[in-house]
């Protein structure tokens, strides 16, 4: 997710400080050792509901017997009384401009291996779907589960707003199965609380001809009068995300090596731009960290609260932002394929790994495309003014901790955790690559896409990746930096 530019929070902080307050178009199978899921989705775009079909086949790949599979619904973070609400209070105005709404999801049948099931709703806010099943490693069970979901009217990643509908993490997904637990992490409202494996996806959406819909993978049409099923494929990804309008306009390019990049948005007259920027984002990082292993990225101007979010071969960029904060969202989110996307890491444990990356892969973005005129030099410096003046700040009202390894639910605000995962994290690895030499670390940054690709990188991997690439021991710098034992250094 993208929150906040660096620019906007040291003008925000420089206020703070100031004021001295404290508080379908043209656009248009899988491993048997990987999970996979087919979702029929019929979208009813007057009561914003969905009637969806899922069919998992779900693959034992550790080394434990099982006696059930785990889904997240992350829908329900969006119920009235949830527990752990999708939006914290600071912004529900931005999530909710016309006042509160609610939504959700009912699972009303569950199969396993075309049987009826045993299933329960779990979980610390009755967002876990438990399906009995006895799986010995290596064995795979169908599961089959039906549907709804009610949509809020929310600027989110899940819900409608003006003629727009975001499904983001909308369908039961995998849980991670690791050291001997299943991983039922709520949905924290800060940050990204979505933890996942690679799978492969099938998702069909029906929906009244004249909408377009925009989604993670390939893409095939087919018009039958009054609806218009589009098909999605998408192999080994993280997530699988839609959007939807009958307003849509879709812009399509090809990057040099051939990937299909494509730009949905609603009387953009940036468009054009905007979609080279795109194309522009994909070759760079290509050229940088390895190429992108897909054969297509979409960019989606969407309703969103934050300013962008990222899934497998589709991203969300709000369209509350404009000029260069927009651009940096789109580059950043597109950083995300490579961490995040391709390179899992535990996002509610280690946010500054993705979200660290990402923000420090747009300075080098534009250290990489002078023509958009950026000061990467101001650009670092800015970041680590906003850092320092923030953690000021912070410790003297709070005492607090500076941190980056810390639950989502344990950062207090959403700047906390925006300044620590974001701007730290990307002061880690300008301080890094100061430290071992711009040639170093980007060997460091290949290998660890070229090994972790498809896999769950924790922060070892990473350090393993820049000392092998360095012959320099970097644990105890990662450890000044991650801890926060020794403030910024
Ligand atoms: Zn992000």
């Amino acid at each position: 997710m993208k929150k906040i530019s660096i620019a906007a929070m040291v003008a925000a902080l420089s206020l703070l400080a100031f004021a001295g307050i404290m508080a379908l178009t043209g656009c248009g199978g899988g491993d048997s050792n990987v999970t996979a899921y087919e979702i029929a989705v019929v979208l009813n775009v007057d009561s914003m509901t969905a009637e969806c079909k899922e069919t998992v086949r779900y693959v034992n790949n550790g080394e434990a017997e099982l006696d059930g599979v785990y889904f997240h619904l992350y829908p329900a973070a969006f119920r009235k009384g949830a527990r752990y609400f999708a939006t914290d209070s600071a912004n529900m105005s931005a999530a909710y401009p016309k006042g509160a709404d609610y939504g959700g999801i009912s699972v009303s049948a569950v199969t396993l291996n075309g049987e009826a099931a045993e299933w329960k709703i779990a979980g610390e806010d009755e967002d876990i779907l438990i399906v009995t099943a006895d799986l010995i490693p290596g064995e795979a069970a169908k599961i089959g589960i039906e549907f709804t979901l009610d949509l809020p009217e929310a600027r989110h990643r899940f819900g409608y707003s003006d003629g727009i509908v975001n499904l983001g993490n909308f369908y039961p997904i995998a849980a991670v199965y690791e050291e001997g637990k299943w991983r039922t992490d709520p949905y924290y409202s800060n940050g990204d609380p979505f933890y996942s494996d690679i799978a492969d996806y099938v998702v069909t959406v029906t929906a009244p001809t004249g909408w377009n819909v925009a989604g993670s993978g390939r893409i095939e049409t087919s018009i039958d009068g009054d609806v218009t099923v589009t098909k999605f494929t998408a192999e080994g990804v993280r997530d699988f995300a839609l959007s939807a309008s009958d307003k849509f306009d879709c812009k399509e390019g090809v990057t040099e090596k051939g990937v299909t990049v494509r730009y949905y948005s609603v009387g953009d007259a940036s468009a054009d731009s905007r979609l080279q920027l795109a194309l522009r984002a994909v070759e760079t990082f290509s050229s940088l960290f390895g190429d992108y292993d897909k054969s297509s990225l979409t960019v989606v101007r969407t309703p969103f609260l934050h300013g962008g979010m990222e899934y497998p071969q589709i991203v969300f960029v709000s369209d509350s932002l404009d000029g260069s904060l927009f651009d940096e969202a789109v580059i950043h989110e597109i950083a995300h394929q490579w961490w995040y996307s391709a390179v899992g890491s535990d996002q509610i444990n280690d946010a500054w790994m993705d979200e660290g990356l990402a923000e420090y892969s747009v300075t080098m973005f534009y250290e990489n495309n002078a023509d958009y005129g950026v000061d990467v030099q101001k650009r670092i410096a800015d970041a680590m003014q906003a850092y320092v003046l923030f953690t000021e700040m912070y410790s003297e009202v709070t005492g607090g901790t500076t941190a980056m390894n810390r639950n989502l639910g344990e950062y207090t605000t959403t700047a906390d955790y925006t300044y620590h995962t974001y701007v730290k994290g990307a002061l880690l690895f300008d301080s890094l690559r100061h430290a071992i030499g711009s040639d170093k670390f980007l060997e460091g940054l290949r290998a660890y896409y070229k090994d972790m690709n498809g896999k769950i990188a924790t922060p070892d991997h990473m350090i393993a990746a820049f000392e092998n690439a360095s012959g320099v021991r970097l644990g105890g710098f990662f450890e000044n930096w991650v801890d926060g034992k020794v403030g910024l250094y």
